[in-house]
């Protein structure tokens, strides 16, 4: 029986989905006008997470996920530019290219943490005619008014509005400060089509019934949701900064234009921190998987990592973590390694206590501390080890089943015998420069008493 924490129940509720053994998860894919960090790493890693514990339970899921590439101002209260057209300006290059560009990093990362790969994958600029016909409903039913920069969503018009984060219209009014848009009918209205502005001349615009223009950040989630799971879907994610404005926004709008419940559950990753600190391009430490493949460490030691941290609980990423996840995971690999494969069984008792951990609202800290217990066990035989590994493996996703017996290359042997004549010398920079290179082959340089010691990162 799985266990998830539904934020706008704030509670763990057992997971029923609406047909049999289906189940329909949209999550919100990123804006693609910059590269992606370690936050978007934990957060899509997490939401794998779920979609292989969902199938190892036996589901057969339907993973949707959006890419924004239209739309999503700088401030989420739908003021300021286009982060897509800003990017573009920046960096002298049309909005297209820098859509393609960081959209391809992004899938490249995901393919680095191991992430499988979303059933469809749905760009908001080729869904403008399904999010103008959700507008469309929503006007007619009365919920959508026009003002000179755009077609604005009527919140009081929706007493629920506010459920799912907590902030209530009454909050939300005597919250705002100065209202930037007087012709708002209440500060939480939100845009769901927006004018080009006179003398603006926008790289991404649409003709529609009201005017020359562009979608709104959320209609997008709510219209691509709907056309590829239907009206009401099983589960909806995304990071903790989605709630509000975001989903709260989504929810608005899908009941609104439906009249039928839009999400059942709402999986909801919290915030990652680096060094205790928020991560910022101001306060340089702002980093992406090259920065962590530039210090050496292997992506999928950041995927284990991930693993020891609980999605609801706030992760710190530090550099000395990594560092202890990186050792972890190469013994993991060693362990595995040494293990023979024929003809194992699956441990039973093993795989009974591993289901029920990460049936507890995904629990990978006590999944990965299982681990370790069951390498240890001495009552379990070594090919029942592996057997039973390599099964967990389909939900921890670390390619336990790409181990093979490390060997080192000559070629590796080589440059280390090399750097050791170099150390003998004291030529300290080429040494450095040579740990360099192994480093980039894929090899880690330890100094021990008894000589230098050979480790892999892969
Ligand atoms: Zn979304």
């Amino acid at each position: 029986m799985l266990k998830l924490y539904n934020t706008l129940s704030r509670k763990k509720e057992v997971f029923r989905p609406l047909k049999n053994k289906k189940v329909g998860f949209y999550i919100c894919g990123p804006t693609v006008y910059d590269y992606d960090h370690l936050g978007h790493a934990w957060n899509y890693t997490q939401a794998d997470f779920l979609r292989r514990v969902l199938e190892y339970n036996g589901y057969k899921v339907k993973q949707v996920m959006n890419i924004t590439d239209v739309g999503h101002l700088t401030s989420d209260s739908d003021t300021g530019e286009d982060k897509m057209e800003k990017s573009a300006r920046e960096k002298k290059k049309t909005v297209w290219e820098i859509a393609e560009y960081f959209t391809k990093i992004f899938f490249e990362n995901r393919k680095k943490l191991n992430l499988l790969k979303p059933h469809i994958v749905c760009k908001a600029t080729d869904h403008i005619k399904e999010m103008t016909g959700l507008i469309k409903i929503l006007e007619q039913k009365g919920y959508a008014y026009k003002i000179d920069d755009g077609i604005y969503f009527e919140v009081q018009k929706f007493p629920r509005y506010g459920r799912l984060s907590g902030n209530t219209l009454k909050k939300l009014k005597a919250g705002a400060r100065i209202e930037i848009n007087p012709q708002k009918r209440h500060p939480a209205d939100f845009a769901l089509w927006k004018f080009t502005p006179k003398k603006v001349k926008r790289q991404m615009e649409w003709d529609s019934l009201w005017g020359r223009g562009f979608p709104g950040w959320h209609i997008e989630c709510s219209a691509m949701s709907m056309k590829y799971l239907g009206k009401t879907i099983d589960i909806h994610g995304g990071g903790e900064d989605n709630i509000f404005p975001h989903h709260e926004s989504e929810i608005a709008q899908s009941e609104s234009a439906t009249g039928k419940k839009f999400v059942n559950y709402w999986f909801h990753t919290r915030f990652l921190k680096v060094e205790g600190q928020k991560m910022a391009k101001s306060l340089k430490n702002f980093f992406t998987l090259a920065d962590i493949e530039k210090q050496g460490f292997s992506v999928l030691a950041l995927r284990y990592l991930f693993l020891t941290s609980h999605y609801r609980s706030p992760i710190n990423f530090t550099w000395k973590g990594l560092e202890s996840a990186q050792i972890a995971l190469n013994k993991l690999y060693e362990v595995v390694a040494s293990l023979k494969s024929e003809a194992g069984k699956i441990d039973k008792k093993y795989q009974r206590k591993f289901l029920n951990v990460i049936n507890d609202d995904l629990n990978m800290p006590e999944a990965i501390s299982l681990v370790w217990q069951l390498i240890k066990d001495k009552k379990v035989k070594n090919v029942d080890k592996k057997k039973t590994l390599l099964d967990f493996d389909r939900v921890l996703g670390v390619n336990l089943s790409k181990v093979k017996k490390i060997t080192i290359p000559s070629s590796v042997e080589k440059l280390v015998v090399q750097r050791e004549e170099y150390r003998r010398q004291e030529e300290w920079q080429k040494a450095d420069e040579i740990r360099k290179k192994i480093k980039k082959l894929g090899y880690k340089i330890e100094d021990t008493k008894v000589g230098p010691k050979i480790k892999t990162f892969r």
